[in-house]
């Protein structure tokens, strides 16, 4: 199993982080240790001082697909969750200046705390979600405003990576990511519905 994650693909997030809005989908992987689920919390890295939050929706891969067409792309998840792509953004940071992969500031233990899923066909359209931390929303989104949707986000990544069957995509976070401390609270929102609800150890 293998997370697979955009980039950028809200133009309001690109702005906040001084990025070109980019014409073709950006994504990297984070490994499956990555993974966090049944809400246990997230234990801070002891490498960085300053890890991020990005809410985004995570599509779950239902069947094998390569060079999937577009057209066809919803065939090939059922299940959507919300999640958090943790980023070490000091790191991150420093990464991208030295022009170095970006593993050590996105892939690490606990990166990718995921929720529930529900069925795709129970969700509205577009789908809104929100993450608030301690009882204040931080961040809200709508896959309305997606630069890349689903179906392309599938069709991309296809033609380089073969798809299987319970992998996860990241499909990119909206605006107002910013730093989690020690105690907070995360809860994570699919229209009304809380599906993520853990704490920064
Ligand atoms: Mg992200």
């Amino acid at each position: 199993m293998k997370i697979i994650c955009i980039g950028r693909n809200y133009i309001e997030h690109a702005r906040e982080l001084n990025n070109a809005v980019p014409e073709k989908p950006i994504f990297f992987m984070k490994p499956d240790s990555a993974l966090l689920t049944k809400n246990k919390p997230f234990f801070l890295p002891p490498f960085s001082t300053e890890v991020h939050h990005e809410v985004e929706l995570v599509l779950k891969i239902s069947r094998l697909g390569k060079h999937i067409d577009e057209k066809y792309a919803r065939r090939y998840y059922g299940e959507i969750s919300i999640g958090i792509d943790f980023t070490a953004r000091d790191l991150q940071r420093e990464c991208k200046q030295k022009g170095l992969p970006w593993e050590i500031a996105k892939a690490f233990d606990g990166s990718a705390p995921v929720g529930e899923f529900l069925p795709k066909n129970e969700l509205s359209d577009p789908v809104l979600f929100h993450l608030d931390i301690n009882g204040e929303t931080v961040q809200q989104g709508s896959t309305a405003d997606l630069i890349f949707s689903f179906d392309k986000v599938i069709a991309y990544i296809s033609q380089y990576i073969t798809l299987r069957t319970g992998d996860l995509i990241f499909t990119g976070t909206p605006a107002g990511v910013g730093p989690v401390k020690k105690d907070d609270r995360l809860q994570a929102y699919i229209g009304d519905r809380l599906l993520l609800d853990f704490m920064v150890k």
